[in-house]
């Protein structure tokens, strides 16, 4: 569901004060959190990519950081977040950052770490985001991929629709235990069948996009936590599970 004008306003009050454009430092500190179109790619991933409970629960978070009543019954103060000065901003956030209450602990996690993933990972304005110039990293090649030779590609059978198929074994996930243990048991001589949920990659597939990789290698576009977001679970979702995305090369 779309976001309201009044919660994309939070939102970019919330991105502005994560992200602040600092006058008279570097070209990159300079940056601000509109120049990397954080809001607007974080609007988009909550309104298309977190799980319907989390969407809702972070629309809930912008409403209340912007209400006064709300604010008032958790701090006594009867303030609206995108009302105050920047100084004022940031220590609100650090105040939620460190409160004892573990739901605005939750709320200071979720915003914080998407915007910040996004302004580093997005592809910006322009498909070149200008932290990555910044950093010294070049961006994603632009060099076509190097297809894949016939002769290694799997054969995998896409299942959108009722289907019937017969095997001795069936393994769920073809990760790291899933693509070992099928191995095995079709080494021995059983007919094995792999269901895996996400999609099947190959050279010609694979871009070096960091944002889309993410979201569509990872369980949950690489957003699965805990249920209080104190722990972030990285975890692999495709072929190969896990160890499609977790080697670097020499
Ligand atoms: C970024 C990252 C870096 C890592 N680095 C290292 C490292 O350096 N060294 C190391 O030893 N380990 C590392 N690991 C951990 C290692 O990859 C995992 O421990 C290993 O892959 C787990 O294997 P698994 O088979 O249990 O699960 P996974 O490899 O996670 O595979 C599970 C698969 O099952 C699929 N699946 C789940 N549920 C269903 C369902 N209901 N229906 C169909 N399919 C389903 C998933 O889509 C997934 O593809 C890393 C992991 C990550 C994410």
């Amino acid at each position: 569901m779309e976001l309201t004008d009044a919660e994309r306003a939070t939102l970019k009050a919330l991105c502005d004060t994560l992200f602040p454009s600092i006058p008279g430092g570097s070209d990159f500190l300079r940056l601000s959190a509109s120049d990397l179109a954080i809001e607007s790619s974080l609007a988009e991933a909550v309104e298309r990519s977190l799980q319907p409970g989390s969407a809702r629960d972070f629309r809930r978070m912008l409403r209340a950081v912007d209400s006064p009543a709300y604010n008032f019954i958790l701090s006594g103060r009867p303030v609206k977040f995108s009302s105050l000065g920047s100084g004022a901003r940031e220590r609100y956030l650090q105040a939620w950052r460190d409160s004892p209450f573990a739901l605005k602990r939750t709320a200071f996690q979720a915003v914080k770490r998407l915007a910040l993933f996004i302004a580093y990972a997005s592809p910006g304005l322009d498909g070149r985001n200008p932290s990555w110039g910044a950093l010294g990293y070049p961006g994603p090649s632009r060099d076509p991929p190097v297809p894949t030779p016939e002769n290694l590609l799997l054969k995998p059978i896409p299942v959108d629709a009722d289907a019937k198929m017969s095997c001795d074994v069936v393994v769920v996930g073809s990760g790291a235990g899933g693509g070992a243990v099928a191995e095995s048991l079709s080494g021995a001589g059983y007919d094995v069948l792999v269901l895996e949920q996400g999609p099947y990659d190959t050279s010609t597939t694979f871009r070096q996009d960091e944002m889309g990789m993410m979201q569509r290698l990872f369980q949950q576009g690489g957003t699965a936590a805990t249920v209080d977001l104190s722990f972030v679970l990285l975890a692999g979702r495709g072929a190969g599970g896990g160890t499609t995305v977790n080697w670097i090369p020499a």
